[in-house]
């Protein structure tokens, strides 16, 4: 399991793999310091061990990632003042792993601040440097890695968030996917639940869609659907939200909308969509299902009963509206 989480779970990998690669870096020299009788920094050496190894063992038993990575930054951070201190410029030269885990663990605008406040306090502490010359090379070369380490965190998060928008959308329409929907389901549930917001699931596949594929292609195919996720989220208010379910069926996710709203809007939507939907000339229609969120009700059941609304309208004939009208009990 945290194997696993290691291999897929960024911010666990670099929590886990610090503290690893950081007590693999300090412990022979507590193991050295102590042979050699220097009891300060053997002590010191050996704190920083243990704090580590803790954090490590925290992170891999499932704990809090934000508090162990706040814990191991201020770890880092504490234990190389002090041996900055202990040590002069052989501690020191401990600032550039520190410095690149302010970027790795933390937002980069507090690892910035971290990074600053680091080559500060480095720079006052008498005992690192014996001249002002390396006081200034240490200053350069912290700045730098700073630097370095600013940009590629940067260009991560920036790649991080146009992967995670992409694996949202649906390439064709444009419109969210169906991973992006679960997501949007439980808040709008939770909004429900806990605060009483109503919510409504629209549920809409295109009719006959195979029948305009066969006859046209699969590229008109493809710009009808198109067109009908353009006219579906012309129709949609601030806060709905259109997802592409599968193939030739959306649902529409219509947040603070009782049964009796749902049935009118999805009325005037499957007008809008006959009248003004065409596919060669052919007029496009659409068989919507309905319904509200009951209480207690699970997302997949509340969806099962919006897709059975949906068949519902195919068996009278398609071209229709069916909304679960139960749901009014809830
Ligand atoms: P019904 O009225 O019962 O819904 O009939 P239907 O033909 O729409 O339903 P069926 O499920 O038999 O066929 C759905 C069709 O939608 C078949 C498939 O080729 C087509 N389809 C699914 N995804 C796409 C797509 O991305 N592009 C195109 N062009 N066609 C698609
Ligand atoms: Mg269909
Ligand atoms: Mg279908």
């Amino acid at each position: 399991m945290s194997l696993q989480r290691l291999r897929n779970e960024l911010q666990f990998s670099v929590v886990v793999l610090f503290c690893a690669a950081g007590l693999l870096g300090v412990l022979p020299f507590a193991v050295y310091r102590l042979v050699q009788g220097d009891a300060d920094a053997a002590l010191l050496d050996g704190a920083i061990v243990i704090a580590l190894g803790g954090v490590g063992l925290y992170a891999w038993r499932g704990g809090d990632l934000e508090r162990a990575s706040l814990f191991l930054v201020t770890v880092a951070t504490i234990g190389l003042l002090l041996i900055a201190r202990v040590l002069d410029l052989a501690g020191a030269l401990w600032s550039y792993p520190v410095i690149a885990s302010y970027f790795l663990l933390l937002r980069w605008s507090r690892a910035l601040v971290a990074a600053s406040t680091l080559m500060l306090l480095m720079m006052l502490e008498p005992h690192a440097f014996d001249s002002m010359a390396h006081r200034l090379m240490y200053l350069a070369s912290a700045a730098v890695t700073s630097v370095i380490a600013y940009v590629f965190a940067r260009r991560t998060q920036l790649q991080r968030d146009q992967l995670e928008a992409l694996a949202a959308r649906d390439p064709l329409t444009g419109v969210a996917n169906r991973r992006a929907m679960d997501k949007e389901l439980r808040i709008a549930a939770e909004a429900f639940h806990r605060h009483r917001v109503p919510a409504a699931l629209v549920v809409m596949d295109l009719d006959h869609f195979k029948a305009i594929n066969d006859a046209l292609g699969h590229d008109a195919g493809d710009d009808a659907l198109v067109e009908f996720a353009r006219l579906v989220q012309s129709y949609c208010r601030v806060g709905d939200r259109l997802f592409r379910f599968g193939g030739e069926e959306f649902v529409l996710l219509l947040a603070g909308t009782g049964v009796n709203d749902l049935q009118a809007f999805a009325e005037s939507l499957c007008a809008a969509v006959s009248t003004r939907l065409r596919a060669g000339g052919r007029a496009v229609t659409v068989s919507i299902g309905g319904a509200v969120l009951r209480k207690g009700e699970s997302n997949a059941e509340w969806l099962a009963r919006a897709d059975a609304a949906m068949y519902e309208a195919k068996r009278r004939g398609r071209d229709r509206v069916v909304v679960d009208r139960e749901t009014a009990a809830g």
